[in-house]
């Protein structure tokens, strides 16, 4: 399968749909994995954070979420197809899952947020099967997996914010009877309504981080590492991208 790589970080180069197949296709054929799904602040912070950058780099999948990964696959002269947003993937994946036997448990967001959005999910994805949901405030992984086990989940969608989500799945996909893991981050606080997606033409024109950004306007911290990753990308394609 086709990567690219951006700052040390090599993303597959998929549409949704086949990002979709893929899944499924592991699925069916009983393979154990995970799939994350950075944008430019999560690559940013690969750069100095040796441990996430390898998680990532043993994912099965790697998806763009983001503009900003985007832009940077141009810098690169390596533009990634399409960016493939964690939630777009999370609500593709329910919709295929719901045709089939395979169940999914929501790990994260604050309390009853995750029942929440398994209710919103279910009144979506008619005939999808949450067997599980757990808050992602939880002192003991183990707590987390024996949930999970215990709901005989097939996926998981792991929501508790990157890095801890990313090392959540590391220390513990091999304790798990699941068979896919995947992060995405605050995609249960979207499921459930308690924070809303910028519109339709915001995201079309690239400027979902800005609509973000007027509603929560304490993100501008970690929003200011777009400009400076970009920077960063500008001299590592420079350096013929060899990070
Ligand atoms: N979260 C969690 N446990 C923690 C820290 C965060 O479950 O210990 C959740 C938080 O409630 C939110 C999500 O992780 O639902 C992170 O959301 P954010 O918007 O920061 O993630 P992004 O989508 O930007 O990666």
């Amino acid at each position: 399968m086709e990567k690219v790589r951006i700052v040390g970080v090599d993303f597959n180069n998929i549409s949704l749909e086949d990002a979709i197949h893929y899944s499924m296709d592991m699925l069916y054929k009983g393979e154990k994995g995970f799939i994350v799904t950075p944008n430019s602040e999560i690559v940013y912070e690969c750069i100095k954070n040796k441990e996430l950058c390898d998680i990532i780099g043993q994912a099965s999948l790697v998806l763009p979420d983001g503009i900003g990964i985007i832009y940077a696959s141009k810098i690169y002269k390596t533009p990634i197809k399409s960016k493939v947003a964690g939630i777009d993937f999370a609500s593709k994946l329910c919709e295929n899952l719901k045709c089939t036997h395979f169940s999914l448990f929501l790990l994260g967001a604050k309390p009853g947020i995750a029942e929440k959005a398994a209710d919103s999910l279910k009144k979506q994805h008619s005939g999808l099967n949450i067997c599980g949901c757990k808050d992602g405030y939880f002192f003991n992984d183990e707590d987390a997996v024996t949930a999970i086990n215990q709901s005989g989940a097939d996926v998981v969608f792991v929501c508790l914010g990157a890095p801890k989500q990313e090392i959540f799945i590391k220390n513990n996909l091999s304790k798990m009877s699941a068979k896919l893991l995947i992060g995405l981050g605050g995609s249960l606080d979207v499921f459930a309504g308690e924070v809303r997606r910028a519109p339709e033409l915001f995201i079309r024109l690239g400027l979902e981080w800005f609509y973000r950004l007027i509603k929560e306007p304490k993100r501008i911290g970690r929003m200011m590492r777009l400009p400076l990753f970009l920077i960063t990308v500008a001299k590592d394609s420079l350096k013929g991208g060899k990070s």
